[in-house]
């Protein structure tokens, strides 16, 4: 039997995948697009974001909210597709009404698999081969174009090729950091950042923290590493194995891993109150004061979450059943430090499995404006395969839809489709 040919061949139906099949279709209908995935189903990613609600860009583009080996190639893509243009696509091409929480966009539906389906209906609609279940092991290119090779020996071959292979993190959804090997000999190891997990929660050396499991306290929390000091806010959260999880955790793990892979520990201080030590001291002198003979654990506990409190004030030295009386003016300022500077020294981070997000992949600065391998014509790649991570709030699946456009640009721009 001969192999099938096709003008384009996508690796990964994922939302990078997906999206760059649907507007190389969109633009120019005639393409042979086979979308190939390792999974039956596409978008099996894209099916879990956001808790199942799909939060699928964020109207408030940043460079701070992104790390990669090419901050400018980054936001000249974004000038080229931002999040306008995402919602616009979504509500117009795909038909998906769109809401919105602050900058944070979601499909009306808060229902991911309206998002997944609308990308699927209109890639199908429009002539895409879907290859589902289907592994590609090997990619090779010669002068008639790519050959892909399949885990059961079958040959694909196509003009252009896209890798949208995503990431590390998650592997049960199909990602499992395949575009290293498959660019095995198409780019030199210079090309490529080792995947590593963001987006993850964190651990701490002290195993003290297990007392707190399962709370959630809103909080900001301040990374240190050497003099480099970076701040987020939100949810904390304390898994049951005494970890450091929740969005503001998150947003700060790219760098805590990063520290910690070149040897480094940062330290995490954890402000509970999400109040100056001055205010937070005054808060706590008002209470000494309203209720003396409390204590100081019942006198405080209007303040903050009585567990945590007394976690706190036990690690700072202090009998949570002392009288609220018998504090001094130099106890109210230490306590009152403790809770807003509470310090936790993070030596671990969790398993790609929990980790939301990979960094790391073939760097932007390796690739063209609509990126095509620099050293390899008619080679793209896409998504979270490319070395640019985010935070939380929809940064991600933005780069997935800004990729996939430039690089649908970029294939139907070349005359030779
Ligand atoms: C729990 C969770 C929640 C998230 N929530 C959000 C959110 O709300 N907002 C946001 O912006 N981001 C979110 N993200 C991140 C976002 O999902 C990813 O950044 C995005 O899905 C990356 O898209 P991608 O197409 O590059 O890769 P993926 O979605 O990972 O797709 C890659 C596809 O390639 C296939 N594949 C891999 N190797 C091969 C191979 N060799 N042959 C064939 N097929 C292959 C896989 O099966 C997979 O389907 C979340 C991630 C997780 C895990």
């Amino acid at each position: 039997m001969s192999a099938r040919r096709y003008n384009c061949t996508i690796i990964g139906a994922g939302a990078s995948g997906l999206f760059t099949a649907a507007r190389i279709l969109l633009q120019r209908p005639g393409i042979s697009v086979a979308l190939i995935d390792s999974n039956p189903r596409c978008g099996k990613k894209l099916m879990l974001t956001g808790s199942g609600r799909c939060n699928f860009t964020n109207s408030d583009l940043k460079l701070s909210a992104y790390n990669t080996d090419d901050p400018q190639k980054l936001l000249r893509s974004f000038d080229r597709f931002g999040s306008s243009d995402a919602i616009d696509f979504f509500e117009n091409v795909l038909g998906v009404l769109t809401t919105n929480k602050g900058n944070l966009y979601y499909p009306a539906t808060l229902r991911a698999g309206t998002v997944v389906d609308a990308l699927r209906y209109f890639v199908e609609e429009h002539g895409a081969h879907m290859i589902n279940g289907c592994k590609i092991k090997e990619l090779h290119k010669n002068d008639k174009g790519f050959e892909l090779i399949t885990e059961d020996g079958e040959k694909i071959l196509s003009d252009k090729t896209v890798i949208a292979t995503g990431g590390i993190t998650y592997p049960k959804t199909g990602s499992e950091g395949d575009a290293k090997y498959l660019l095995t000999g198409l780019m030199s190891f210079k090309d490529f950042t080792e995947f590593k997990c963001s987006l993850v929660p964190l651990y701490p050396d002290d195993q003290s923290l297990k007392a707190l499991a399962g709370v959630r306290i809103p909080a900001t929390v301040s990374l240190i590493d050497g003099k480099e000091q970076t701040v987020s806010s939100g949810e904390l959260q304390i898994t049951k194995d005494g970890g450091l999880s929740g969005i503001c955790i998150f947003d700060l793990s790219g760098r805590a891993v990063r520290a910690m892979d070149s040897g480094r520990e940062p330290v995490i201080k954890i402000n509970f109150c999400n109040a100056e030590p001055g205010e937070c001291c005054l808060m706590a002198a008002v209470r000494a004061k309203m209720f003396p003979e409390r204590s100081i654990s019942a006198a405080f506990s209007g303040i903050i979450q009585r567990t945590v409190l007394d976690y706190v004030l036990k690690k700072t030295g202090y009998k949570c059943n002392m009288p609220a009386k018998d504090l001094s003016y130099d106890d109210l300022v230490k306590i009152a430090d403790a809770l807003t500077s509470f310090p936790v020294k993070i030596t671990d981070y969790g398993k790609a499995s929990d980790a939301q997000v990979s960094q790391g992949g073939v760097n932007l600065a390796s690739l063209d404006d609509n990126m095509q391998v620099k050293k390899t014509k008619g080679l793209y790649v896409v998504g979270e395969a490319v070395n640019v991570d985010g935070i939380c709030g929809g940064y991600n699946l933005q780069w997935a839809w800004t990729s996939a456009s430039l690089c649908a640009d970029g294939i139907i721009g070349d005359t030779g489709l």
